[in-house]
């Protein structure tokens, strides 16, 4: 019997370490971070970057030849649960996105003098990075249908293409682009990943597109998500990362864990929200009682309690099985869990925000910027509807019309069949009547 839901008792001591750190020193700089600015903010956590070094706990998503911890799944979700709680905290552990899934990448896919350009530096905090898939006029939930062309030219690639929500590419060094190599190829081998360097000629960030989260972006701002023109980008054939072709195996390989990742970021946000949400329940008075004593409120924070606990126990588990059968036994898991966390996510914000009234719309609460997150949880690495009909699609596999059409559990036909077959028996019970 191996069903056992502890964590060992030196992890759970990193674990607390992780939690007192975030709370203490990280989650007092959110509230004067915007004042900071990046640089000012970076100059802050240099100390604490320095304690998660020391704890050996720095870039830990990473393979241990490359000063990660080799943790597995399971623990690098317990440990995103407590960075997810704050938006700053995991530039101090040195897995803040997109950087983290681009350094992943690069471990895994790149040469040698690519890691030593690239990733080395930007593990050091040195570099900036980006991911730059998705297009304006193209469905980014269907990547087989980029329209970004990179065709051969002597031993150089040459790009061509406009890409959008390249998030930090209006500060970033280099960029990951995926372009179609060979649009002859089977779907899944179309694509290529590039290396480029953000001031490579033919790179224009056109500007970084006002979203919900920043209805008035400012162009350079840490976590904008920009729009670029690729104008015959001329790269070397040294800037393919990974094989060609290898594209979308590559997007699999960054996508999987780091949506364990999101999903366990999602519940630190959420669990933030849920203790708003308790807290003013048990001091605000309205219609003859406390808020805590109303049945609707009461069924808002057991409703929250048991979907987090179902969302926590839902994405540990596939990260479980991820670390124990590997990345494809995972799929459908990770599928389920990127739209049910999201949703889960989106529901405790919007209950703990409608509590609070006004306050709870207002900015003088973070609950309305939490909310702008979780909107854009439901979309993001694939949206809901993508992940639904994946899931859906898995379990269906599984079933079978039944041969003479008719439904396997109608009662008439079994109870039929159920005679014929116990004919015996019934005509025994019966001649005892
Ligand atoms: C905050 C944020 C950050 C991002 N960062 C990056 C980044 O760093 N790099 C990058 O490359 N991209 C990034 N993206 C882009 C993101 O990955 C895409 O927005 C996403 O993949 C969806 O693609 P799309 O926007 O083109 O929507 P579309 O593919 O056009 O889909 C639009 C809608 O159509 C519906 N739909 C699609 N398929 C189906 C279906 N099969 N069944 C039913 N309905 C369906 C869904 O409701 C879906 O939301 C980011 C997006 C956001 C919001």
């Amino acid at each position: 019997m191996s069903w056992d839901f502890q964590t060992e008792p030196e992890f759970q001591e990193q674990l607390d370490w992780m939690a007192e750190l975030v709370r203490e020193e990280i989650w007092p700089l959110e509230a004067i971070w915007p004042e900071l600015g990046l640089e000012g903010l970076m100059r802050a956590l240099a100390p604490v970057q320095e304690r998660v070094r020391e704890r050996g706990l720095w870039a830990a998503h990473l393979p241990p030849e490359l000063g990660g911890q080799g943790m597995g799944q399971v623990r690098l979700g317990l440990m995103h649960e407590i960075l997810g709680t704050s938006p700053i905290a995991p530039l101090a552990f040195g897995n803040a996105a997109p950087d983290s899934g681009n350094s992943e990448l690069l471990a895994m896919a790149g040469s040698d003098e690519q890691k030593d350009r690239w990733l080395h530096p930007l593990l050091a905090g040195d570099l900036r990075s980006a991911f730059s898939m998705t297009e304006p006029h193209t469905p980014g939930s269907d990547p087989t249908q980029l329209a970004t062309r990179a065709e051969r030219d002597g031993e150089d690639w040459v790009i061509q293409g406009r890409k959008w929500f390249s998030s930090n590419a209006s500060i970033a060094d280099f960029l990951i682009v995926m372009a179609v190599t060979n649009p002859e190829a089977r779907a899944s081998q179309r694509a290529s990943m590039f290396i480029v360097p953000t001031d490579a000629p033919g790179v224009e960030i056109l500007r970084d597109v006002p979203t919900m989260e920043h209805p008035n972006e400012q162009f350079g701002a840490y976590g904008g998500h920009a729009e670029i023109a690729y104008e015959s980008v001329r790269v070397p054939a040294e800037a393919l990362l990974g094989g060609e072709g290898e594209g979308f195996i590559l997007a699999q390989h960054r996508l999987v864990p780091g949506r364990i990742h999101h999903c366990m970021r999602w519940l630190g946000v959420a669990r933030r929200a849920f203790d708003m949400m308790c807290e003013r329940a048990t001091y605000r008075h309205a219609h003859g009682s406390l808020l805590a004593q109303k049945q609707t409120v009461q069924n808002w924070i057991a409703d929250s309690a048991a979907e987090m606990q179902a969302a926590r126990l839902m994405t540990l588990h596939a990260a479980w099985t991820m670390d124990t059968q590997g990345a494809s036994a995972a799929r459908t898991q990770v599928a389920l869990i990127k739209f049910f966390g999201a949703k889960v996510l989106h529901d405790v914000v919007d209950r703990s925000l409608q509590l609070h009234g006004s306050l709870g719309y207002s900015t003088d609460l973070p609950l309305e910027q939490m909310y702008r997150f979780a909107r854009a949880a439901r979309i993001y690495d694939g949206p809901d509807e993508v992940h639904r009909q994946s899931v859906a699609r898995h379990i269906l596999a599984g079933y079978e019309a039944p041969a003479d059409g008719v439904p396997t559990e109608h009662l008439p036909t079994r109870r039929a069949q159920a005679r014929e077959r116990f004919a015996e028996l019934l005509e025994t019970v019966t001649a005892n009547d």
